[in-house]
């Protein structure tokens, strides 16, 4: 008998019929946790996640005072039982710790990516391709007009903006988010021997970093006093004019988004921004789609529907994930 494997409700992914649940924003009775930004995180009463996912969680979460969940590490490429399903988790390559969960019963399996970036990252496990017959992908990027440039391209091109400023005695101040993005660009500055300063809301992330195998020499947190000479600022955009950056005399500004692709109106106020992203790219989703084998594709979060179609001209079923959709596990 054909058994609905997963369905969407009210915005909710889950596996029907198992109390699973994928992301969940609201607590639910057991989740598996893709990554610990803020979008995918919530208090549950069982949470299926990486170790590092489960520490960066507690960091931001903090402890609970009453009714602590039960925490569920659980390794990639290890696969384990829920009930009658078996569960495998995935490398994502997004930020550490981020994983992709194949959920497979009688046979038949369905894929959840996450949040993706196929292309090697240098704070955060590779991306390893999870093979599936049914595949739930992210689309933020799923538009034909985003195609990044090769990582170590943008990086270069930073590393270029950085020391620019620095030989212009400017601070150079980098825009990225607090999770994974400043991570990433901090171990290739600091690995390629450059001293860097942070915002401290920037470095309580980099503690659970080290803690989980990420070594970040030449990092600090910002002082009253400042920058020297010779030090880059890396901060979340949102927290760039805020009182930890006030010890900055001159400043020159760098975004680091995937959205630059789209000009100016995404890094106002910005004197440069690179198109350094922990997301695949349009042309990456496309192939990582295709190299999972899945015949029938839904699309979620994002340019859902350019990205179905781009997969639909190359023989795949796919469509955006619906409002409330159930799923069969038929053979596409
Ligand atoms: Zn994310």
């Amino acid at each position: 008998m054909a058994r609905p494997p997963i369905e969407l409700h009210r915005g909710d992914l889950r596996i029907a019929g198992s109390g699973l649940h994928l992301d969940a924003r609201r607590r639910v009775e057991c989740a598996f946790v893709s990554h610990a930004h803020g979008d995918h995180i919530g208090r549950h009463d069982r949470t299926i996640a990486t170790a590092a996912t489960l520490a960066l969680m507690r960091h931001r979460l903090g402890e609970p005072r009453r009714r602590p969940g039960e925490a569920l590490p659980a390794r990639c490429r290890a696969p384990f039982g829920l009930g009658e399903l078996t569960l495998e988790l995935f490398a994502a390559g997004h930020v550490l710790g981020s994983a992709q969960l194949r959920v497979t019963r009688d046979g038949r399996s369905v894929g959840y990516t996450g949040d993706l970036c196929t292309e090697p990252t240098h704070a955060a496990e590779p991306a390893e391709v999870m093979p599936c017959d049914v595949l739930v992908m992210e689309s933020t990027f799923g538009h034909p007009r985003y195609a990044f440039p090769p990582k170590a391209e943008v990086l270069h091109a930073v590393r270029r903006f950085v020391d620019d400023a620095l030989a212009d005695r400017v601070t150079p101040v980098l825009l990225g988010y607090a999770l994974g993005k400043a991570q990433e660009i901090l171990k290739y500055l600091s690995d390629h021997g450059y001293r860097c300063r942070v915002h401290p809301v920037v470095h309580a992330v980099n503690r659970v970093y080290e803690a989980n195998g990420v070594a970040l020499p030449n990092v600090r947190p910002l002082g009253p006093e400042g920058p020297a000479d010779d030090e880059v600022v890396v901060v979340p955009p949102h927290l760039a004019r805020s009182q930890a950056m006030r010890g900055i005399r001159r400043r020159r500004t760098a975004a680091l988004t995937g959205w630059a692709v789209d000009g100016a109106r995404w890094f106002r106020g910005c004197d440069a921004a690179f198109p350094l992203s922990d997301h695949a790219d349009f042309g990456s989703l496309v192939a990582y789609a295709k190299a999972t084998g899945a015949g029938r594709v839904f699309t979620v979060h994002g340019y859902v529907e350019p990205l179905a179609a781009a997969l639909r001209r190359e023989g795949i079923r796919a469509e955006p994930l619906k409002a409330q959709q159930q799923l069969e596990l038929e053979l596409p």
